[in-house]
């Protein structure tokens, strides 16, 4: 028997509580298919913490072969716009794109649905024919799907509510129904007739009623120990344009009204959320439980929320970042929007690994970052190609290699990756390497580049710093080396044992890019703990653009591949968060993604 680990076979698909009771409930062949949803509201953009749930859901369904919706939770017409419905739509189909190729263990297990698919790549993905239990019109609709598409059905649930007597129009004023509720009591309204009850709600929706002027109310328990079934509202008021339903409606219905409902229509079995909704889940449970509903009723499963170190995920907080212009935009690359993360040069298969890899409880707790910033490393060092770039350079003169002499170097382009192959890249008598590689007064250990001292130059030759040149002001601006020209591959002193290796471009041959050293947006582990304001902790550092000098080949860069530049970090392309280069802005730009290493565990240790 062979002991060789074979990379390539499935690792086995991740466990969860929920996962295990999925897997109880095929088992018990309880539905005839597996079927969840991610419901995102459009009032903001995705973040990281979005994904671990785009990951549970959209996984539940792949592995069990079953389907997953995704939902635009769209019952609030005033925060809601399209420009965040698209974004949604192409973050969700970013991160979970070409899922099929990877080698992460999640494997479909029991028969494929029979479901068209949508964009002939997800075939987890339906455009299910709705059933309305209310009439002879089935709806047919494909994804994105809106809970504002159900708003007729929703009211018709409604009008059965308040005909079978468990709904009732009410006219508190807001304030005083929170009070009401707060103190359990009871609404003067709650015994209103049915037939008054269906004349007013029928006069809420014709629009002949003020905003926050009536309300419709479950009528279930106003001294309920949980507060969430003390008559809750189901339809509100509002005077306002829906982002997608236009002005057809002026009552919309509560979120927890709607996300059931939405969940019954589309034959969702496994309704999962974040742990908050727990409390919610007894009405959940009640207004579906009360409709006399023919088909399987959906079930709400809750776990705790991602909630990594070092990053802010709240939509409302992200905007406000936003919009006090701390960072550029959405797609900033400092932000864990899902734009920012892609333009960040983060790739949806490290984001996955990492959005599973934390795995699923109900214990709340924070996430280091470094976990994540661990398996974006894991996955670049894999397919990153190797450049030489120099960030901030000083000119180095090699003296006794010939003016106007120029020779091509073999460069390994990623050493993971024997397929990768090599490259050439030029060198000449004049080069540039990195200021931090060259040191007038050292340190101890240290084993760069210093007056009289030796380095290797990757790829090239070991070369002697024989001369400080400094300007007027006493700053070094030139170098004067030389060359030991039997040290590089194949030459009599190639195997000649040199501490410092580092590396250089060509002065005639390198390029000048913008790069932007992204880093941690926020200093602190918890950027808001003890009550201070999050934007107290951003750090100053988390961005510094420098001009730096590029292997030639680097001119070919594509947004697709990714770069590490040796001994620096991971780079990719800079591509805005909408695909589209940045206009006032025509030149290569490139992301640092991060660092080789983890700078700030050895920050830590130090302190
Ligand atoms: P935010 O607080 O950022 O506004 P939200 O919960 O209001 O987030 P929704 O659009 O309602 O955002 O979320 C869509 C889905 O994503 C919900 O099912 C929600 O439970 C889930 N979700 C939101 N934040 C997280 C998180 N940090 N970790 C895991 N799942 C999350
Ligand atoms: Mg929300």
């Amino acid at each position: 028997m062979s002991n060789a680990i074979d990379l390539a076979a499935p690792l086995p698909a991740p466990s969860d509580f929920i996962r295990d009771l999925v897997a109880q409930h095929v088992a018990e062949g309880r539905y005839s298919r597996i079927h969840t949803r991610f419901p995102p509201e459009p009032n903001g953009y995705l973040h990281i913490g979005h994904a671990k749930s785009i990951c549970l859901n959209f996984g539940i369904a792949r592995e069990f072969g079953g389907v997953c919706n995704l939902r635009m939770d769209d019952t609030n017409p005033t925060k809601e716009e399209v420009e965040y419905v698209e974004s949604i739509q192409r973050d969700v189909d970013w991160l979970i794109a070409g899922w099929a190729d990877t080698k992460l263990g999640l494997k479909r297990k029991g028969a494929a649905p029979a479901t068209q698919s949508v964009n002939g790549k997800h075939d987890f993905h339906l455009a299910p024919v709705l059933k309305t239990d209310l009439g002879p019109q089935a709806l047919e609709l494909s994804e994105p799907f809106f809970a504002s598409d159900y708003f007729v059905q929703i009211h018709a649930y409604a009008v059965r509510l308040i005909e079978k007597g468990l709904a009732f129009v009410c006219d508190m004023t807001p304030e005083q129904t929170d009070e009401f509720r707060r103190t359990g009591q009871a609404s003067p309204f709650r015994n209103r007739p049915v037939a008054e009850n269906l004349d007013l709600f029928a006069r809420m929706k014709a629009g002949v009623f003020p905003d926050g002027t009536r309300v419709l109310r479950a009528k279930i328990d106003v001294a309920a120990p949980n507060i969430w079934l003390r008559d809750p509202l189901l339809y509100r008021i509002r005077h306002a344009e829906h982002h997608h339903t236009g002005a057809q409606w002026c009552i919309y219905p509560m979120y927890d009204f709607a996300h059931c409902l939405s969940d019954y229509l589309e034959g969702i079995t496994h309704s999962i959320c974040t742990l908050e909704f727990e409390v919610h889940r007894p009405l959940y449970d009640w207004i579906l439980e009360s409709l006399d509903l023919p088909r399987a009723l959906p079930h709400q499963y809750e776990f705790a929320k991602l909630i990594p170190s070092h990053m802010i995920v709240s939509k409302r907080k992200l905007i406000a970042l936003v919009e006090a212009g701390l960072v550029s935009g959405w797609d900033d690359p400092r932000l864990p929007t899902l734009s920012g993360i892609r333009r960040r040069g983060v790739t949806p298969e490290a984001l996955r690994a990492f959005a599973i890899g934390v795995g699923v409880t109900k214990f709340v707790s924070v996430t280091d970052i470094a976990l994540y910033e661990h398996a974006i490393r894991e996955d670049l060092n894999k397919r990153a190609l190797r450049r030489l770039a120099v960030l901030r350079p000083i000119k180095v003169i090699i003296t006794n290699y010939p003016v106007g002499q120029t020779e091509e170097l073999d460069a390994t382009n990623n050493p993971e990756d024997e397929t990768a192959g090599k490259r050439k890249v030029p060198f000449s008598r004049e080069l540039f390497i990195e200021r931090d590689d060259f040191a007038e007064v050292p340190p101890p250990k240290y084993f760069r580049l210093k007056p009289g001292g030796e380095v290797r130059l990757k790829y090239a030759f070991i070369i002697k710093c024989d001369e400080v040149v400094k300007d007027a002001a006493g700053h070094v601006v030139e170098l004067r080396c030389t060359a030991d020209l039997d040290s590089r591959t194949g030459g009599a002193n190639a195997a000649r044992k040199i501490k410092g290796t580092i590396h250089w471009v060509s002065a005639a041959h390198a390029f000048d890019a913008e790069v932007r050293l992204y880093d941690r947006l926020f200093t602190e582990a918890e950027p808001e703990a003890d009550g201070r304001d999050y934007k107290a902790t951003l750090n100053p550092r988390s961005l510094e653009v420098v001009s730096a000098k590029l292997e030639p080949s680097l001119m070919q860069a594509t947004p697709a591949a990714r770069y590490q530049f040796e001994r620096l970090g991971y780079f990719c392309v800079d591509v805005p968060g909408n695909g589209k280069p940045e206009t006032q802005n025509p030149k290569l730009v490139f992301n640092r993604t991060l660092t080789l290493k983890d700078t700030w565990a050895k920050e830590a240790q130090r302190s």
